[in-house]
């Protein structure tokens, strides 16, 4: 392209170059083209939520590779898990001049008035796998099936207790996500209704009581505070009795749920660690299912939903209509926000090889 323009600009008066640059696609707004000759231009914004799990690093970086190859440029910011500090990211990124915006949220609820000031410059803004609530100001939501998630989990829970053959009762104790995350809710409610009917028939039993959303969260999906709350469930209701299942929303969690079990003497023959689930197919994770620790994790093809939304600012913004699959389930409290929802897919021990290796997220030599 540059050798074209430099033809171009030696034979053509200024007039006659302004026209062929229009021709070419370049933007009356300044975008400028790409070395691949793309005829887009400008930069979009994508906040992430923090650099603490792989899975957010490999969106970030996936999100930047897709846009750079439909010719846009990118700014990538992580808020650290700290909503406030999202919210001035995104207002820079306005200030910056972004033409577009990927949010996955930190707190669903407190990026109101920062979509407005989006709003307010014409930028799109697309909602990264979090649904933002409360603001008429999100165009578009990428993510995954949030209620497949939950149940993809209850389900191996129940499968591996034999649950269905009559076997029970088993312990279970339920942990869930951040409060803040609108999906934690999606996740709980999907994975409770599957296990509600066991635990109402008292095949499954949960010994501290906490069976509600609110006594189960657990802030920013943090492993440490999961930790210490099944620390306290297994001093106070663990003394003569054994957990056979954990509910655990996230790899991270789950990591901290196994600490907290292995100082308690689980993972011998005596006493076996419980099943454990998990989600995201993060690397420490699928090792530890590999060791025979944790049990099962949910896998999210982070690379697809990279596409999808990166595909969705793409459209937006040369005025075509983004491809959705869900125009009825994400309800942001302002209005239902279009959605494209990937599949999620639940990995164990049996088929980590075929799905994680063979799908080219994980070579061999990184599992070793
Ligand atoms: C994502 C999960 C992730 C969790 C913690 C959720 O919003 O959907 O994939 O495990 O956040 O980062």
């Amino acid at each position: 392209m540059r050798n074209r323009r430099a033809a171009l600009a030696a034979v053509a008066s200024a007039a006659s170059l302004a026209l062929a640059l229009s021709a070419c696609g370049q933007n009356s707004e300044g975008g400028s083209k790409d070395d691949k000759g793309s005829a887009k231009g400008g930069t979009i914004g994508i906040a992430m939520p923090t650099k603490s799990s792989e899975r957010w690093i490999a969106d970030g970086n996936n999100v930047v590779k897709d846009l750079k190859a439909k010719g846009y440029q990118t700014k990538l910011v992580y808020g650290e898990d700290d909503p406030d500090q999202q919210v001035s990211q995104i207002e820079n990124l306005i200030t910056q001049g972004v033409k577009g915006l990927i949010i996955a949220a930190i707190d669903n609820k407190s990026l109101n008035n920062v979509l407005q000031e989006a709003a307010d410059a014409n930028i799109p803004v697309i909602a990264y796998d979090r649904l933002i609530l409360g603001s008429k100001n999100v165009d578009y939501y990428a993510s995954f099936d949030n209620t497949k998630v939950g149940e993809l989990q209850a389900n191996y829970i129940v499968d591996k207790l034999g649950l269905k053959d009559g076997k029970g009762p088993f312990n279970i104790e339920l942990f869930a996500g951040s409060n803040d995350d609108n999906n934690t809710k999606y996740f709980f409610n999907g994975a409770m209704s599957v296990l509600k009917p066991y635990i109402d028939s008292k095949k499954l039993v949960v010994r501290s009581g906490q069976t509600a959303l609110n006594k189960v969260t657990t802030l920013r999906w943090d492993g440490a505070t999961a930790q210490k709350r099944m620390d306290d469930i297994l001093t106070s209701s663990y003394k003569s009795q054994k957990v056979d299942a954990v509910l655990s929303p996230y790899d991270g969690i789950s990591i901290g749920i196994l600490s907290s079990l292995k100082s308690d003497g689980y993972g011998s023959k005596s006493k076996p660690l419980p099943v454990v689930t998990g989600q995201d197919a993060e690397l420490a994770s699928v090792k530890s299912i590999i060791a025979g620790e944790q049990t099962q994790t949910v896998y999210k093809d982070t690379r697809k939903l990279a596409d999808v939304a990166a595909g969705m600012v793409d459209d937006v913004l040369n005025s075509k209509k983004p491809e959705v699959n869900d125009t009825q389930t994400y309800d942001n409290g302002s209005k239902v926000v279009p959605s494209y929802l990937l599949q999620p897919v639940s990995v164990d021990k049996t088929n980590y090889e075929d799905v994680l290796v063979k799908g080219g997220y994980y070579t061999d030599a990184e599992l070793k």
